[in-house]
């Protein structure tokens, strides 16, 4: 590894720590600890994610890492402190954030994403690109999740670190979150080499929905066994186990969650009246084409079945019309 990025690590890893002293040990960490605990934050939680405090302060990073021999150059290139244009001075990126520790899949730490307390804006704020992070190779969580993950057979994807963090804290240690970004190729390489079964846990509202629905698509391309679990009130995993428990998250969400094609069958089923008779042909042939996609012939006899009763179709029409709608695929 180049100097450069070993040194870019170290003082993550410092600030790290001394974020995480300024929130649990002094009082100017005070507000923000009040704030995670009443989201439902345990201590132990706090000390296990490495979670801390920025300071309300435009220039705390830079005295703290130069004092300690940083050269100011590299903690910009750190994406830690931005360059005035003006006149050539620097000021702290994160100020005033609850902030969470990103770690490479080595377990080196290489970025943070600082979310404001209140509603503030962005609510979120990462690292920009650095030489040592790119947000579409890193998934969070998963230098701690990955021996779970190899265990149990499956990684489970959220959309939040909240929504991780908490799921972890539910028992469900194979979790892993994206950075505020889609799930990308080099994402979905890092988990083929780990296990073929996918959970996804995204927000139940509706861009949780479709971003849910292009994830499962770009899974399912890569061989994954693909499940989403879906959750009322259009909640994320967060509200919902803050709301109803982790021994309903576990058994309600994570354990009934919906198989590929009965996801999809509630998916395409959204903002369409079956009454309506355009929209129910079109609902028909949408569950074809997903159909036809299928590998398994059972599972495709299966799902064809299912359908003609649902609609009380014939399976020679519901075949004919797959044939069609499978040539025009292609
Ligand atoms: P919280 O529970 O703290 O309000 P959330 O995880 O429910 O946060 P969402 O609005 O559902 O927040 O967004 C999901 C994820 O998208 C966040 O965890 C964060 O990683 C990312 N994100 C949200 N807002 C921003 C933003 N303004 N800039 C960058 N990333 C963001
Ligand atoms: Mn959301
Ligand atoms: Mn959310
Ligand atoms: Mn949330």
């Amino acid at each position: 590894m180049p100097v450069e990025s070993k040194q870019i690590i170290e003082a993550h890893d410092l600030l790290k720590k001394f974020y995480h002293h300024l929130l649990v040990n002094t009082k100017e960490g005070q507000d923000a600890l009040e704030y995670l605990l009443q989201r439902g934050f345990t201590e132990e939680t706090i000390d296990k994610f490495q979670i801390g405090y920025s300071l309300d302060s435009w220039d705390f990073v830079y005295k703290f890492l130069t004092k300690r021999g940083y050269e100011p150059e590299l903690l910009e290139k750190a994406g830690l402190t931005i360059l005035r244009e003006r006149d050539g001075t620097y000021f702290d990126r994160f100020r005033n954030r609850i902030m969470f520790p990103i770690m490479d899949h080595q377990s080196n730490t290489v970025a943070f994403s600082g979310r404001a307390l209140g509603s503030d804006e962005p609510k979120y704020l990462n690292s920009p690109e650095t030489p040592v992070f790119n947000k579409s190779q890193v998934l969070y969580n998963f230098h701690a999740a990955r021996p779970h993950i190899r265990k149990k057979e499956q990684v489970v994807i959220f959309e939040g670190f909240a929504d991780c963090i908490s799921a972890v804290r539910a028992g469900v240690e194979q979790s892993v979150a994206t950075m505020g970004t889609s799930l990308t190729e080099q994402h979905i390489q890092m988990l083929k080499r780990n296990t073929d079964h996918v959970l996804i846990c995204y927000d139940s509202d509706a861009a949780g929905m479709n971003a849910a629905n292009r994830s499962l698509n770009m899974l399912l391309q890569s061989g994954f066994q693909v499940k989403v679990a879906v959750m009322p009130d259009q909640l994320d995993p967060d509200d919902y186990i803050k709301k109803y428990g982790e021994k309903s998250f576990n058994s309600e969400v994570i354990g009934a969650s919906l198989t590929h094609m009965a996801f999809k069958m509630l998916f395409l089923r959204k903002g369409k009246n079956l009454n309506n008779e355009g929209d129910r042909i079109q609902y028909i042939e949408d569950i074809l084409q997903e159909i036809s996609r299928l590998a398994n012939p059972v599972e495709r006899d299966h799902y064809l079945r299912q359908l003609s009763s649902e609609f009380s179709l014939s399976l020679d029409a519901l075949e004919q019309q797959q044939r069609q709608v499978f040539f025009s695929e292609k």
